[in-house]
């Protein structure tokens, strides 16, 4: 269940994140198991910096609840992934589903959403799923790296968010690889051996939703690739909390 705020107060939310900043990934992720247990779950899309966290945390014994959000429209490449990484760690991933399927969404708002209103399309099969999820959960622990874009370059080891207003709920945020670099994350991958999106070597470096999802250039930030032609640079996961507290 959701935090109440004398659970951890945001005073020492800052504290444990400023010292989570030099504290080795197994200690941070650590810290969550054994205050939280399994009310503290990893969420993944696969990208590459979530697939290390996980292989420490099971590498550690520590069963976080791990999660992804199914849109329906991943890579067969993806889908193909998870069930790779399910036999590898030996553990289940479960598959977070939309309240409504392709045809319903298609019916309600017209064919190929993702095309004419993006932000919709991804509140509906994206957004709401997971405040479903995060709704039973004290921590919801994240991928996110700085490095990955201009707007995740402030993310803090451990936040605090409201949640639920009218009952004063809160949930704590941790993002243990915010200080990682995209080199660390693929060599500890390589190094030990972890089945990882083939897309990868194709030249897609951040991979969502197959009708989002473009090989960026270059020179661009790592996610510049998702929402080509739209201002959108974030679905909405990362944002619907608002500003930490
Ligand atoms: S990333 Fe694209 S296809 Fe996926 S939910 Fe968002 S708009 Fe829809």
């Amino acid at each position: 269940m959701s935090l109440r705020i004398d659970e951890l107060s945001s005073t020492e939310v800052k504290t444990l994140a400023d010292e989570f900043e030099t504290a080795p990934l197994q200690d941070v992720l650590a810290w969550a198991w054994g205050r939280f247990g399994s009310l503290a779950a990893i969420g993944t899309s696969f990208q590459g910096a979530g697939l290390a966290m996980i292989d420490h945390a099971v590498k550690a014994g520590l069963k976080f609840p791990i999660f992804t959000l199914d849109t329906n429209l991943l890579f067969p490449e993806t889908y193909e992934l998870k069930q790779r990484l399910e036999a590898h760690w030996g553990i289940s991933i479960e598959a977070v589903q939309p309240d409504l399927t392709l045809d319903q969404q298609a019916a309600e708002n017209g064919p190929e959403l993702w095309k004419k209103a993006p932000d919709t399309c991804c509140t509906i099969r994206k957004v709401l799923p997971l405040q479903r999820k995060l709704a039973g959960l004290s921590v919801w622990i994240t991928g996110v790296r700085r490095q990955q874009s201009d707007t995740r370059d402030k993310t803090r080891i451990l936040e605090l968010y409201r949640f639920d207003d009218l009952r004063e709920l809160f949930i704590a945020k941790m993002n243990p690889m915010a200080n990682w670099d995209r080199d660390a994350v693929w060599a500890y991958i390589k190094a030990n051996g972890i089945p990882y999106n083939p897309l990868h070597d194709r030249g897609y470096r951040s991979i969502g939703c197959w009708p989002c999802t473009h090989l960026a250039g270059s020179g661009e930030n790592e996610r510049a690739g998702r929402w080509t032609g739209f201002e959108k640079t974030e679905c909405g996961i990362h944002t619907f909390l608002g500003e930490s507290i």
